[in-house]
């Protein structure tokens, strides 16, 4: 084997390495539950002690020992144009010199909407929150008020945040650790909360039949990203769309990863298809803790204080995450997007190659994953629960050791960012190669 290369270094040279990794590792444990503030960032399904970041730059991220590594999760997708662009680190600081937060209307809030409502073709009215979590589950609060009904069809291993109703099979985070629910979500809480497996149009069909009347909404990831990836079949979209329709029930798209990562409208520009609401997050807060969820003025209307759905928080719409949200996407220009499917297409394509029949690379647009051992591209989330996740772990711990950052689970996906270089794709390409040549 070669001496790992490090990454193309863009950042200067570190002089002075902190505490080791299992010394900060040490100290994180004793203090933090489970040493990190979102499970998904453990390395319990590759083995190893997780890296602590210090700066990001570009497509780079440097750790703690000073070690710079090519970036392929990007703080799980809001970094699209990558780290500290400069033009998103100015408004955040211009904001937050300005006042960190007032719990008051104010204008870049407005500015922000008007991207939002601009760039998504359902969104008429949106309302901005600090989390995807929060947005997904106000938006099935918003459907069940706006229905009347109770039911909420969900897809198996689909992910739409940690809230009780949705807290069930949902993909990455639950199916690395092996969780299938949480314990501390009652019967009673998921009760509503209706499962089918996605791409199953017949079980679909028994579903909605089975609920009629009481469905309220159907809610998918439109291209799931949380089971690694599978793409909607054709037509399925439009055929939830149908099914929706044909009993009065509301349509919800999550996309807290595709929103404008697919493309400015997401997934519902991309196949036109569209949503009666849709939660965001991730890429509109630039980096910062902001999501946002919509629909059609009608439909909005029946959230407090027009309608009588509650919902709120104090800080909602925080000028500081305003700002870099919006300094972000009026960056997001054709050009962005022309890169970030090339860059993403190059290394999907050089990964396939690289890693041959070890592995499938699905990429749908501007994202795609990698599932080990499995011969056709996955279909249903059992597809990727039934692949090699301790070969995912071996691919993992050998690209890190040559200076590439993978999420830390086969259940995640590629997040790549615009920043990337040609030379960052090669150095990717490079480790792949030379991490399975002595497989
Ligand atoms: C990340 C994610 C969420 C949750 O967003 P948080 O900001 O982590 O609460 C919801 N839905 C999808 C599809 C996601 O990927």
């Amino acid at each position: 084997m070669e001496t790992p290369s490090p990454a193309p270094a863009i950042h200067p040279p570190a002089t002075i390495a902190g505490p080791s990794d299992e010394d900060l590792w040490t100290r994180s444990k004793a203090v933090i539950a489970g040493g990190v503030n979102s499970p998904v960032r453990a390395f319990n399904a590759v083995g190893g002690t997780p890296r602590f970041l210090v700066r990001g730059r570009a497509g780079h991220v440097v750790d703690s020992q000073g070690r710079e590594l090519v970036d392929l999760v990007n703080s799980w997708g809001p970094l699209i144009l990558g780290h500290t662009h400069p033009d998103v680190v100015a408004a955040a600081i211009a904001a937050v010199e300005a006042g960190s937060t007032f719990g008051a209307p104010t204008v870049g809030e407005v500015e922000l909407a008007e991207q939002v409502v601009d760039a998504v073709p359902s969104i008429e009215r949106v309302r901005m929150v600090s989390s995807g979590t929060e947005a997904a589950m106000s938006a099935i609060r918003l459907a069940r008020g706006a229905t009347g009904r109770t039911k909420v069809l969900k897809f198996v291993g689909h992910y739409h945040g940690h809230s009780d109703a949705l807290l069930v099979e949902a993909g990455s985070g639950l199916a690395t650790l092996g969780i299938p629910g949480s314990p501390g979500v009652t019967p009673g809480a998921v009760q509503d909360t209706v499962l089918v497996d996605f791409n199953d149009r017949d079980a679909v069909t028994a579903a909605v039949d089975a609920h009629a009347d009481d469905l309220a909404v159907i809610a998918c990831e439109p291209v799931p990203a949380n089971m690694n990836l599978v793409p909607p079949d054709d037509g399925f979209l439009q055929f939830l769309r149908d099914e929706a329709d044909r009993v009065g029930a509301l349509l919800l798209f999550d996309e807290v990863i595709t929103g404008f990562r697919l493309a400015r409208g997401g997934a519902q520009e991309v196949t036109g298809v569209r949503p009666d609401v849709t939660a965001l997050g991730k890429v509109v807060g630039g980096g910062f803790p902001l999501a946002a969820f919509g629909g059609s003025a009608e439909v909005m209307a029946h959230l407090a204080p027009d309608g009588p759905v509650y919902q709120a928080g104090t800080l909602s719409g925080n000028p500081v995450a305003v700002a870099a949200g919006a300094a972000q996407l009026r960056l997001l220009t054709d050009e962005v997007y022309a890169r970030l499917d090339d860059v993403t297409t190059r290394l999907a394509d050089g990964l396939a190659q690289a890693l041959g029949d070890r592995a499938v690379v699905t990429r749908f647009g501007t994202l795609a994953g990698i599932v080990f051992g499995i011969d056709t591209p996955p279909r249903h989330f059992a597809d990727v629960a039934a692949a090699d996740h301790d070969a995912y772990g071996r691919f993992f711990h050998g690209m890190l050791d040559r200076g590439v950052q993978l999420a830390p689970s086969g259940y995640e996906v590629l997040f790549t960012s615009a920043a990337l270089t040609d030379d960052d794709v090669d150095h990717v390409l490079e480790a792949a190669a030379d991490t399975v040549a002595d497989w």
